[in-house]
Formats: C-alpha cells, sequence, structure tokens
C-alpha cells in the first residue's frame, strides 16, 4: 500500500491536465497520468516534471471513451498503490469540424459524447466504487473526485453544439455523483474553465485574441493551464471539505452577468 496518495488524472499529457499533473505532485500526490498513448513528447516530457516535485509517475494509454477499457486500468493503479484518493476527468475533445446545429453529424456527436460523456462517467463510476471499499481500510483518506467541465455547459454556441450538451450531462454528472457519494463521504467537485490557452484553442486563437482585447473576459486576459491547476489544487489539499457539489468557475469574470 502506498503510503502517499494517489492521483489519477485523465488527458495529462498537454494542457490543463498537465498543469494538473504538476500542481498535485506539488501537493505530494502520486500521479497516475492518463492519455490515449503514452509515447507522445508530452507523456514523456511530464514524467521529469511530476518526479522534480516529489511525486512517482505512473503513466497509462486509455482512451477514455472504451468503456470496456477502464477495469482494467483501474486494477492496474490499484495492483501497484492499492489506492486511489484523487480523480480528476479531464480528458476532453472539441468537435473535429465546427459545424452549425444544423448540420452536426450523428458521427461527430457520438464521438464527442464519448469521450467528453460517457467515458467520464462510467470512469468515475468504477472509481467511485474502489473509493467505497477502500474508505473503511484506510487511515487519512478523504478521496475526492473532480469533473472538469466547460463555461460551454452553460454557454450556447451554435457551431459546436455536441461540445455544449456533453459539458452540460457532465456537470449534471458531477452533480449526481456529488449528491450520491456524499453518505460514502466522497467529496466531488465540478471545475468550469473558461477560455484556456492550450491545444484545443490554439486553432482560435486569434478570434479570442481580438475577442479578449474588446472586452468579452473581464479579467482581459487568456486563462492559462495553471489557473486550473491551481483551483485542483485547493480542492485536493482539502480547502473545501464542507462543499461537495461545487462549481468552480475560473473563467476571468465570464460567469459575471451584465445589463
Ligand atoms: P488539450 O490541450 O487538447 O488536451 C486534451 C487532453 O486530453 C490531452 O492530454 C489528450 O491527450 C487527452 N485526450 C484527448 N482525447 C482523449 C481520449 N479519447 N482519451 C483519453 N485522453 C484523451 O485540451 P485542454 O484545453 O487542456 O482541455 C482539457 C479539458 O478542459 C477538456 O475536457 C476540455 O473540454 C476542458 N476545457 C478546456 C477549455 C479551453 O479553453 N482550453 C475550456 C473549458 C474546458 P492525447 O491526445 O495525448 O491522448
Amino acid at each position: 500500500m502506498n503510503d502517499k496518495p494517489v492521483a489519477v488524472i485523465t488527458g495529462a499529457s498537454r494542457g490543463i491536465g498537465r498543469s494538473i499533473a504538476i500542481a498535485l505532485a506539488a501537493e505530494g500526490y502520486d500521479i497516475a497520468a492518463i492519455a490515449r498513448s503514452v509515447d507522445s513528447a508530452g507523456m514523456e516530457n511530464l514524467g521529469p516534471e511530476v518526479e522534480k516535485k516529489g511525486g512517482q509517475f505512473f503513466p497509462i494509454g486509455l482512451d477514455i471513451s472504451c468503456t470496456a477499457c477502464h477495469k482494467e486500468v483501474v486494477m492496474n493503479i490499484l495492483e501497484r498503490y492499492g489506492r486511489i484518493d484523487v480523480l480528476i476527468n479531464n480528458a476532453g475533445v472539441s468537435p473535429l469540424q465546427r459545424d452549425d446545429i444544423l448540420i452536426m453529424t450523428e458521427e461527430s456527436y457520438d464521438r464527442v459524447m464519448n469521450i467528453n460523456l460517457k467515458g467520464p462517467v462510467f470512469f468515475a463510476q468504477k472509481i467511485a466504487k474502489e473509493m467505497i471499499w477502500l474508505k473503511p481500510q484506510l487511515n487519512n483518506y478523504n478521496p475526492v473526485i473532480v469533473f472538469i467541465t466547460s463555461v460551454s455547459s452553460m454557454r450556447s454556441s451554435t457551431n459546436r453544439a455536441e461540445y455544449c450538451i456533453s459539458k452540460a450531462g457532465l456537470s449534471m454528472a458531477s452533480t449526481v455523483f456529488a449528491d450520491r457519494l456524499s453518505k460514502d463521504g466522497i467529496l466531488v467537485f465540478e471545475v468550469r474553465p473558461g477560455i484556456i490557452q492550450t491545444d484545443m484553442t490554439a486553432k482560435i486563437k486569434d478570434k479570442y485574441d481580438k475577442l479578449i482585447s474588446e472586452g468579452l473576459v473581464p479579467q482581459k486576459r487568456w486563462g492559462f493551464p495553471d489557473d486550473i491547476g491551481k483551483a485542483v489544487a485547493s480542492i485536493s489539499r482539502g480547502d473545501w471539505n464542507f462543499s461537495t457539489g461545487m462549481v468552480f468557475e475560473i473563467s476571468g469574470g465570464l460567469n459575471i452577468s451584465k445589463l
């Protein structure tokens, strides 16, 4: 049994997930980092960063939409560490092509829903059951599940409906898991990023540079992966232990409704 707590982070090879992995290593966690492949430059670079912060690094290849693959991955993590303290459901994708909702294809809808919603829901279900089983066996065991959704869970973009719908669903999944798991001592939180500079937004950087300079984001800047890493570190540290089900919108003020 690992002495240190263990964090499982999906979509850890780049962007927001990478920052979360480094932030949690600095908080004293060993890191099980998931991405589709363990051989990417992103995964190879992440290992030394996690180790520099004092965490062990366990890279795992998993397409999160392969629900039939989840069991083996969870068993591998438990065989290696004997525990999972924190699950960060972060892996997610945009549609390959932005199309109006009236021409959105079923293929694109299914792809986005399987990766952004069905995969994370069943991965969380599997790990939550292990957390319930582990709870009476471990001292000082305070399991936490975090869902990384998006401001798009509450705001419409007519040219990427499948993304908005998947994130709205994931937001409710976070609420239902928080409700169900509260009696088992497992806390569940939703972190809702705004416009964050990562590979996901690289293709539309010029558009958002302009919109941000014109005041779309009240704090007038891009968000950075570290903004999300810091929020997740605070949750994992136990700063919000009487707040299960809470939504953290980290968006530079996009949440402010203005007249
Ligand atoms: P990113 O830079 O494109 O990184 C996505 C991560 O997910 C990568 O590590 C990728 O790894 C992994 N991934 C993609 N498909 C996967 C799959 N099928 N199975 C397992 N892993 C998969 O994206 P990001 O901007 O950091 O976004 C992270 C999360 O934040 C997503 O859920 C996204 O929707 C959300 N978010 C982002 C923004 C933003 O503005 N960037 C705003 C709101 C919410 P591999 O390619 O190596 O597999």
